[in-house]
């Protein structure tokens, strides 16, 4: 009863694989919501998913089939024009079907006998993309899950070398000295909000985090850091890391980085750049220049499943000095034993957090193979090109206001009601609610000097500009339907 269950050396059971995996496709190709979502709220979606998971006896091929379909017509679909809401990408192709074979081969990268290949393809990778970003011969790197777990790395790190550099103390061994509770972080008033977890989450509390005032265009203000460097130094505070931001969340502002380098330099503090969103310039002909600087961090991060659009997961973070990896290192009898390291065998375990991990580069690698560096820069370009095609757009219509001048590929606005009385914080929240609801576009939201804005993320390169003039458009009819609702009930 256990025949046909795997893909195993059988002619069968290969064909049955294959056809599994083009249905699942089809499934995905003619069920897929257009309009980009079926506007079902949560209580209707759990009504959809009244089920006992596990049946009693296998279900036929028609069940799940349907129990695929739901899935697929009730997420949002990605890909559609008027998704725009995060730093939420559609996939490539190439990388999907990758996918299908990362998840076939299932190789795991934390010891080489789980993953040969695919352990030199990631160490490769990591290095040649360490070159990208101009980090020198003695750095390395890891693939991660994301932004986040980066950020979590980048803090960990440079807890650990702070406080062995200063007290000789190892905080693998040892935890924390009481002394750990001087440590600050500095990062700008917009920088990720992953800083502060991260400094919750490694024991230094999220008052450890300093928020560094940001100029006009939402970029970390030197003279804000040194002030505050300089502040905290008076008050027998110790400058362990500067987070600055490649490429802000909202905004899509990048802090100077070479400023916020010799800062650091000055206060021996370890300089993080997250580049989780504009890591993508590196590879931008035309907005390379942005990133000056990076090639001095101490360690930084670059999601891939952001501006490369690659399916989730899809990270790395990078690592100047390979050293700094040790104090995370534990060897386990089973994977990385000593005798390895001795040989020269590569059990990636050691430079990550996580044990079972997935063979994300190869996704990344065939991506890039099939585009070429021209196409990926014009991708990148074209998303940035869209955001400032928004904001010309925006700009001109009276009733909407652009809240900053894009710097990436989002773009921060409001709705602007006709009456000064209503109150627009509302109206803002509604309008992007209302099209969620209604399914008719999935638009982000944030709040801009503590007002409620609306917010484009650009992550679809073959969005054209008539299509963006559509989306705009629907959203200034649909403010204008719910202030005349309002009138209505009033
Ligand atoms: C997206 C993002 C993160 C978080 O990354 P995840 O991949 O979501 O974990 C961190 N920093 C910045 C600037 C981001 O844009």
């Amino acid at each position: 009863m256990f025949e046909s269950e795997f893909l195993t050396p059988t002619q069968e059971d290969k064909d049955r694989y294959q056809r599994l995996v083009s249905e699942a496709a089809q499934i995905v190709c003619t069920s897929l919501p257009e309009p980009p979502y079926s506007g079902k709220n949560s209580a209707t979606l759990a009504d959809l998913i009244r089920t006992d998971f596990l049946p009693d006896a296998a279900s036929t091929s028609e069940q799940i089939a349907a129990t695929l379909r739901t899935v697929v017509s009730n997420s949002v679909a990605v890909n559609h024009r008027n998704t725009v809401a995060h730093l939420h990408c559609p996939p490539l192709l190439a990388a999907l079907a990758a996918e299908v074979v990362i998840s076939a081969l299932n190789q795991s990268m934390d010891s080489f006998d789980q993953a040969p290949i695919a352990t030199v393809v990631e160490q490769k990778m990591i290095r040649w993309l360490c070159a990208r970003a101009g980090l020198p011969a003695t750095s390395d790197g890891t693939f991660t899950t994301g932004g986040s777990q980066s950020n979590y790395m980048a803090m960990l790190l440079a807890r650990d070398t702070f406080l062995q550099r200063h007290w000789n103390w190892s905080a693998q061994k040892s935890g924390l000295p009481p002394e750990a509770r001087r440590l600050r972080i500095f990062c700008s008033e917009v920088a990720h909000f992953t800083v502060e977890k991260s400094a919750s989450q490694l024991g230094l509390g999220t008052d450890a985090v300093v928020r560094v005032a940001v100029d006009e265009n939402f970029r970390m203000s030197p003279a804000a850091l040194q002030e505050s460097l300089q502040t905290s130094h008076a008050a027998g505070l110790l400058p362990l890391a500067i987070v600055a931001t490649a490429g802000t969340t909202d905004f899509g502002s990048v802090d100077p980085i070479p400023e916020l380098a010799s800062l650091a330099q000055a206060a021996g503090a370890w300089l993080h750049v997250d580049a989780a969103y504009g890591g993508a310039l590196l590879f931008s002909a035309q907005h390379r220049v942005k990133l000056k600087g990076i090639e001095s961090a101490d360690s930084l991060g670059i999601d891939f499943h952001k501006l490369f659009w690659q399916p989730i997961p899809c990270s790395a973070f990078l690592l100047r000095n390979s050293r700094h990896f040790d104090s995370i290192k534990l060897n386990a009898d089973y994977l990385n034993p000593e005798a390895h390291e001795e040989e020269g065998i590569p059990n990636l375990v050691t430079t990550s957090l996580l044990t079972t991990r997935r063979f994300d580069a190869l996704k990344l690698w065939i991506s890039f193979q099939t585009l070429g560096r021209d196409k990926l820069a014009a991708m990148i370009d074209r998303t940035v090109e869209l955001a400032r095609h928004s904001a010309r757009v925006i700009r001109d219509t009276p009733r909407l206001e652009l809240l900053s001048e894009p710097q990436l590929s989002t773009v921060v606005f409001r709705y602007m009601p006709s009456q000064a009385a209503v109150d627009s914080d509302q109206i803002n929240a509604a309008l992007r609610q209302r099209l969620f609801d209604r399914g008719l576009a999935v638009i982000g939201h944030t709040r801009v000097h503590n007002r409620q804005a609306l917010k484009f993320t650009c992550m679809n390169p073959t969005m054209t500009e008539d299509q963006m003039d559509e989306l705009i458009g629907l959203i200034v009819s649909e403010g204008v339907a719910i202030e005349s609702g309002r009138e209505r009930r009033a």
